[in-house]
This record gives structure tokens, sequence and C-alpha cells, in this order.
């Protein structure tokens, strides 16, 4: 999608320019792009990063274009970030040259023939999260993509960028250093560069390493976490994350934390993380935590190297489409739980616990039969980042089916293979195959790979599971294993509405309607409040009552607001369907059994 400069142009003007470069500036014009970006915040409170982006190239055309991304790698939305743009200038030396905007996120500049221009421009940064910018009195964080514009057609090329800061704070990025220079970083090329976020501020550092590399956590914000306990936890997941592919592939890795906003981002050697600042010191909390570090780290290896079909080299113009987002992310968020059971930091049932709940939200999701894993991957960025009220009875999460099934799988190719290979061998495979030979995957790539591993054909699986969408077999799964799925309530006749409600003053507001549910089939919709049932004004407490007193079958009288306007409506209740379920041990297991559980879990079935 990306094109070449036109050459024959730029040897024409290549004289004049070398003649007015003597007397502009004192910079010598070069055949490839000389390429550096200073990034200042001189006000703080203001939300204005400056940018200043200078262009020395011989080959510079007379009209340059210069581009802001509109997405990042690893968060599957358009997001504008050239909306964000302000103060744009361009120049060359004194002079100041013209630019017009000719679409969204393109700027183009006459050069007059110069061949060393310079761009100012400011970004609004008010906005923390893994993917967008933020800039106030306590730091900097910025996403490259949305920060630094690019030249048409040069991203494969390397550039620097040099930071500012402001006041006593210290700058934090995965990019090397460039020798002699303070706080300037180089960039072999966009795609690196845009996938190395950068913190600046007044940060906690500690560093820690793993096979002889460095690790640094930089963290900014006050909280109750405890900085030596988490480096030692994350030097367990990064050691168990080098035992499956056999190498740490990076010099040195950083880990930025803000305590505050939520979420991750990984990146080649680096990742954002963003926690909530009194979380730590609850067991559940710091679990979740170290959950979060390892889900971003498994992805330098898965997603980062190992990369689906259309992410990367990227278009940062446009969608890039992929069937395989449930790999990228489900496939992840399976290892966290794994690496975090083999460094010893949780166990099988907290495992098994969290595959139980993924199997009670995708019952109570009509969605499931609407979209596949493959179709959710493909619609993400229509999709997954725009849910609304009707995504319950239309889509599922690419990354919770996708790692329930990926631990389904894993099941798969260990009983199939007898225990003799797992997911760690068509991870290992499709790194040392793919990433190494610098090829990326397809989802034929994948299947193949899982069915080399399992010595037999899973396409019954992935024609169901992945491209289909049919309800999942559990126990045939899990018993391989010696598991099953159990629910401590069954289907039972108890009265069920079905409506997902919520408080909002006096009435129940209905948030989603699941469907083929008897309030779906009444006809209850989204946003109406409802505020008595059988004419008895009603709580979400006393709903519970109330139902409680009813059977399937029975009938009650709902009277709502809907648009302002107070209606009644009929509901006869349904039965109310099973619930509490949790996957565990089946009796009786055979040695079979026992021996593949093992080597999944590390621990014996019991
Ligand atoms: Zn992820």
């Amino acid at each position: 999608m990306i094109q070449n400069p036109i050459r024959s142009r730029a040897v024409i003007v290549a004289f004049v320019s070398a003649f007015l470069a003597v007397s502009a500036t004192v910079v010598s014009a070069q055949s490839a792009p000389e390429i550096s970006y200073t990034v200042s915040m001189s006000k703080p409170s203001s939300h204005l990063i400056e940018v200043e982006m200078r262009l020395n190239w011989a080959n510079l055309p007379n009209q340059a274009e210069v581009k802001m991304p509109v997405w990042t790698p690893g968060s599957y939305l358009i997001r504008e970030y050239a909306r964000h743009v302000q103060d744009f200038k361009a120049s060359a030396g004194s002079r100041s040259l013209n630019w017009r905007k000719t679409n969204k996120n393109t700027w183009q500049i006459d050069t007059g023939g110069a061949k060393s221009i310079t761009v100012n421009y400011k970004v609004y940064a008010n906005e923390l999260t893994v993917r967008t910018n933020e800039l106030n009195y306590e730091h900097l964080f910025f996403t490259p993509a949305a920060l630094l514009m690019f030249p048409k057609g040069q991203i494969s090329q390397p550039s620097t960028v040099k930071v500012v800061p402001y006041g006593n704070w210290k700058v934090a990025t995965g990019l090397p250093r460039v020798a002699g220079q303070q706080n300037t970083f180089r960039a072999a090329n966009y795609d690196i560069l845009y996938d190395s976020p950068f913190e600046v501020s007044d940060f906690v550092e500690k560093k820690f390493t793993v096979r002889g590399k460095e690790h640094r956590y930089v963290v900014t914000g006050e909280g109750n976490y405890d900085l030596d306990r988490m480096a030692e936890d994350t030097a367990k997941i990064v050691e168990e994350s080098a035992k499956i592919f056999g190498e740490l592939p990076y010099d040195d890795y950083l880990l930025i934390l803000n305590l505050r906003g939520g979420g991750g981002l990984e990146h080649l050697n680096s990742t954002a993380l963003q926690f909530n600042r009194w979380a730590f010191n609850s067991p559940q909390g710091y679990s979740g935590f170290l959950g979060l570090v390892a889900h971003e780290f498994f992805h330098l290896y898965n997603v980062k190297r190992i990369r689906p079909d259309a992410l990367g080299p990227f278009d940062y113009e446009n969608e890039n489409y992929t069937k395989l987002l449930w790999v990228a992310e489900g496939t992840t968020s399976y290892y966290e739980n794994l690496l975090k059971i083999r460094s010893g930091l949780t166990t099988a049932q907290g495992v098994l616990s969290s595959q139980a709940s993924i199997i009670e939200g995708l019952y109570g999701q009509p969605g499931r039969f609407e979209t596949s894993l493959e179709e959710a991957s493909f619609d993400a960025w229509i999709k997954y980042y725009r849910q609304d009220e009707n995504s319950i009875n239309n889509q599922i999460s690419y990354y919770s089916k996708g790692e329930l099934v990926s631990f389904l799988l894993d099941i798969m190719i260990r009983s199939e293979s007898n225990g003799e290979k797992s997911m760690d061998d068509v991870m290992r495979y499709l790194y040392n195959e793919f990433y190494k030979k610098n090829r990326n995957f397809s989802p034929e790539d994948f299947q193949r790979v899982c069915e080399m591993m399992a010595r037999s054909s899973l396409d019954d699986f992935f024609s169901r599971y992945v491209r289909g969408r049919d309800e999942i077999d559990y126990d045939s799964i899990l018993n391989r294993i010696g598991l099953q799925l159990v629910s401590s309530r069954s289907e039972n006749d108890d009265a069920y509405l079905g409506a997902n409600l919520s408080a909002s003053g006096d009435a129940l507001r209905v948030r989603s309607v699941p469907a083929g549910s008897p309030a779906w089939d009444a006809g209850l919709n989204v946003e109406d409040d409802i505020v008595a049932i059988d004419g008895f004004k009603i709580s979400q407490q006393f709903l519970t009552f109330y139902l409680n007193s009813k059977k399937a079958g029975d009938k009650v009288t709902l009277s709502l607001f809907r648009h302002g306007k107070l209606m009644n409506m009929e509901v006869t209740l349904g039965r109310t369907p099973a619930s509490g379920y949790a996957i565990r041990p089946v009796e009786n297991p055979t040695e079979d059994q026992k021996r593949i559980y093992q080597g999944l879990f590390g621990s014996s079935l019991n």
C-alpha cells in the first residue's frame, strides 16, 4: 500500500538543493532520508506535547507528505490520532513553507526544492490508556504511533527521537540510546519506533536480571505495590517463558507501569501497563496484576514475533484484517494461566475455575451462535472495541472464548499425542519455523501445526469451534484429562426473567436482553426503566424476593417507562438455567487421564 517516492524529479533538483543547503543550513542532504524528532513538554498543564520533526533528504519531493497513523498495533480500532494535532507548521531554515491537508491524516508541504525541512506541531494529550497519550503534572506517557508522523512511503527507514523532559523527569523507553546524546534514542524502522512507548516522569525504578539480560520496571504514581516482590515474581514469569522458546529474544526489556487506568499493551521489548494503585495488596488483585504481566510478556513471542498473516509489517493508515486474533489474544490469555502455574503463582484449581466462569459466561451469551472465533477476530475493528447492548446477542469475545478454546485444543493435542506433545510445541514450532524464517502464519498454518503435534486430524474441532459456531461439547474434551463440567444448580422450575438490570434512581434499568429469554419474548427493551412488578414498587432486592414466590410459567406484569411513557407489559416467566459451573475430576480417572493431566498442570489429579 505504501509507495516509494518518485526519484527522477529529485535528481534534477539535487544540484539546486545542494547549492541552497550551503546558504540556508549547514546540514548535507542524504540519499536516504535522515529523520529525527524532538519531543518537548514545556507546559504540562496544557496537555500539549510539542513535536519537531526534521527531514533531511536529497530525494525530498517538491510536495512532501507527512502522515499520522490512524491506529496502533495491538489495539484493533481506527483511533484517528490526527484529530489531536494542532499548530502545524513547516519550514526550511528561516523560510516557512506552504502546506495543506489532503486527507484526514496527511499534511502535504511545498518544499520549494529544499532538501532539509522542519515540521513542528503539537498534539493534545489528555487520555491515559495504553494506546494513547497523556501529559499532565505527573508525567508524559506517549504511544509513538499517536504522536510521531511518518514521511509518506518511508516506514522502513530509521529515525531518532530526542526527548526534552520537563523539570527533573527521566525518560524510559525500550529503544536503544544514541551514544553521547542525552535522552536520544534510535529506531531501526517505523515498526520498531511505533512499538516503543515512552514514559517521562520522576518514576521509581527497579532492575532485575534473567538469563543475563536486564529487565526494568519504571513506575509512575503512588500505591500499595511492593516493587521487590513484583520484580521477583516477574522474573519467574520471564524464566518460564524462556523455557518454552529457549531464549529471550531481546537485549533488554522494559515494563512501564502507570498506577491509574487499566490494561496493558504488548511491544517488542517493552510493555505499557496500567493498574489500580490500591489493588496490589489483596491476593486477588495481585494475582490479577501478575496475570496482566504474564499476558503482555508472552505477547513478545505470540503476536510480536509469531505474527498472524496481516499483523506486520503494518499498514498504519487502514484496518489490518486477520482471522487469527483468537490465537494472538486468546492463546496468550491461556498462557497467562500456564505461566502463572509454572511459576508457582497460581494453582490448577485457579485456572479451572476461570475456565468454568468463561463457560458460564458463554452459556448466557446467545451471540455464540452468531459469531465464530474467526469471525470475531476479523471484525474486531468494528465490533470488539465498539460493543453495545446487542453485543451479547451477536458476538463473542475472541479473548475469553479464544482462551477457552486454546485450553481445549491443548487437551486435544496432549491426548491425541499420548502426552508427548502440547501447545508449547505448537508455539515453539511457529517461533522457529515462521518467526525465525521471517514468515507470518495463516489460519491454515495454525491448524496444520496443531495437527502435526497431535498426529491426527483436528478438522472437526477447528470446523466446529474455530470456524464454526457450534455449542462446545465440553465433557468429550475435558474427559480426556479426567475432568468434567458440573453445575452446582441445574436448570429448574424457579421463575426466571432473563433481562440484565441495574438500579437507576427509583427504577431498574434494562441493560441487555439475551435473545430467547422470557424478557426478550415479552418485548422488553434495553433502556426501559422498570418501576413496578404486579403493581408493587420495584428494587433489585424486591424483584429477587418476588420472583422467588413464582414458578416458571407464571405471568407477571411489569410497569415501565419507555421513552418517557408509562406502559405495562405482561411477561411469562421461564425456567431458570443451570448455573454455578465448575470443572471437577471425574470419578475413578484412568492412569492415562492422570498422566495427561499431570503433564498439563504439573500437579496430580485428585
Ligand atoms: Zn493481549
